[in-house]
């Protein structure tokens, strides 16, 4: 067993609220410099410019997995986190039919497309900034059948998070876990928060610029820093865990 540092929320410039500089190259580099070993890319609704960073990550031995932020009916948001590009790339499939709209890049942000080269391939046209129809539990329940983890997104924060929508925590909602952002300790958050003690809780930068990059990560302790192991470490067996105190 080893530790790891992982930062499972990461936004590229496909989302339109992030800054042109989260490019795939300039994502790793960056994630490389930190010291992390795991990140997830997860960008509003889509994982367009997954595949670009995972090329890039594969060449600096940074391990990239396929992810996701999706925003609900209730506008929450949750993320996806899967082992293979074509779990989430079916997750984006079901994704895409329950989304409306279209973006306007001079009100919301411009919406690039990327390859491992930095290159502009084009622009997402979907309002990716938007709420699909879904409502939480049937995006859970989607994730699952597609064999991923699902991760209630920065249930600290004042907007966009389950506490701050609907002001609990659903007890039969069945998580993998609940995330935190860097304003807060995984600890501390356990302590204050009500309804997460139960749940495994990760911390991540969710960055939208490279300076936001090392601002927050999860310390697993694992065998290989692979989504296997993580999905072990958040059930805490076997020897795996999430590390609350790093
Ligand atoms: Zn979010
Ligand atoms: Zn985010």
């Amino acid at each position: 067993m080893k530790h790891y540092k992982a930062d499972m929320h990461i936004h590229t410039c496909l989302s339109p609220c992030a800054d042109w500089g989260m490019s795939p190259k300039g994502i790793v580099e960056r994630c490389c410099e930190k010291g992390l070993d795991i990140i997830a890319v997860c960008d509003h609704n889509s994982m367009d410019n997954l595949y670009a960073v995972m090329q890039v990550g594969e060449k600096w031995g940074l391990k990239v997995l396929p992810g996701m932020e999706i925003c609900s009916k209730e506008e929450v948001h949750i993320l996806g986190l899967f082992s293979e590009p074509e779990q989430a790339r079916a997750m984006q499939k079901y994704v895409y039919a329950h989304l409306p709209g279209e973006n306007k890049p001079d009100f919301f942000g411009y919406q690039v497309i990327a390859d491992e080269n930095d290159e502009v391939m084009g622009e997402n046209p979907r309002l990716l900034i938007g709420a699909t129809t879904l409502g939480i539990r049937e995006i859970v329940e989607k994730t699952h059948a597609l064999k991923g983890l699902s991760i209630a997104s920065h249930v600290d924060r004042p907007a966009f998070g389950l506490i701050s929508q609907l002001g609990f925590i659903p007890p039969d909602l069945p998580l993998d876990g609940v995330e935190v952002s860097y304003r807060i300790s995984p600890r501390k958050a356990q302590k204050v928060i009500p309804g997460i003690k139960k749940l495994p809780c990760v911390t991540s930068s969710d960055a939208h610029y490279l300076d936001d990059i090392g601002r927050a990560w999860t310390e697993f302790i694992i065998a290989a820093p692979d989504f296997e192991e993580i999905c072990l470490a958040l059930q805490g067996i076997r020897g795996r865990r999430v590390v609350l105190d790093h």
